[in-house]
């Protein structure tokens, strides 16, 4: 059993799938702490360098690790990244796999303005389910759960989903689900 009193989750999937609606949702309604892994790569310097051509930081692993292993060994970070193989299965409670038709994610990442090799290397890997794989191989399967995100109404039914999972866990593990808990909005 961890000896952390709030639970770690990722949040992960393609670009476009809904990760940062979910974590920031998640974060509003709970104690847990949106922990973009973007931001963090970008502010904190945890990279070699930007590939133009994709338009991303190339990560430096090794030194992202480094960077939040304290913080997240606390517990309760909502782990927003796409991608999940890297984080150490000690770290981690819930792996939520966010997935999206291939049309709507054509849209959503057209109307980001992507360009279209970005576009198609997406949707490829989305069709491909690269990262349900990447974290069926790295987790244990009765930690790693799919969830469809094509719509609003996905988005408030597995965020529900993922604040009662919180619940059960906290009530487990000995923690205490109050403080951000009553916070509840109404925003999407
Ligand atoms: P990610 O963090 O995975 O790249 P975002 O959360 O930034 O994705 O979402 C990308 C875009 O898609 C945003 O404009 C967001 O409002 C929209 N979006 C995400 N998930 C959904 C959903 N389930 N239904 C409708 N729109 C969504």
């Amino acid at each position: 059993m961890p000896s952390r009193k709030l639970p770690n989750i990722i949040i992960t999937g393609t670009p476009g799938v809904g990760k940062t609606t979910h974590s920031q949702l998640l974060a509003d309604l709970t104690p847990l702490e949106h922990f973009s892994i973007n931001d963090i790569v970008k502010n904190k310097c945890c990279h070699t360098g930007f590939d133009e051509k994709f338009k991303s930081w190339i990560v430096d692993e090794d030194k992202l690790l480094d960077e939040i292993e304290g913080e997240v060994k606390q517990g309760g970070k909502i782990i927003d990244w796409h991608a999940c193989d890297l984080f150490p299965e000690s770290w981690i409670d819930l792996v939520v796999v966010l997935r999206t038709d291939n049309t709507v994610l054509f849209d959503r990442l057209t109307e980001r303005n992507y360009d279209e090799e970005k576009v198609t290397e997406n949707i490829d890997a989305e069709i491909m389910q690269v990262i349900l794989e990447e974290a069926r191989e790295s987790y244990d399967a009765e930690i790693v759960i799919e969830l469809r995100s094509d719509s609003a109404e996905d988005v408030d039914s597995n965020v529900e989903r993922i604040k009662a999972w919180y619940e059960a866990w906290t009530k487990n593990n000995g923690g205490n689900e109050t403080e951000a808990g009553d916070d509840e909005s109404d925003q999407e």
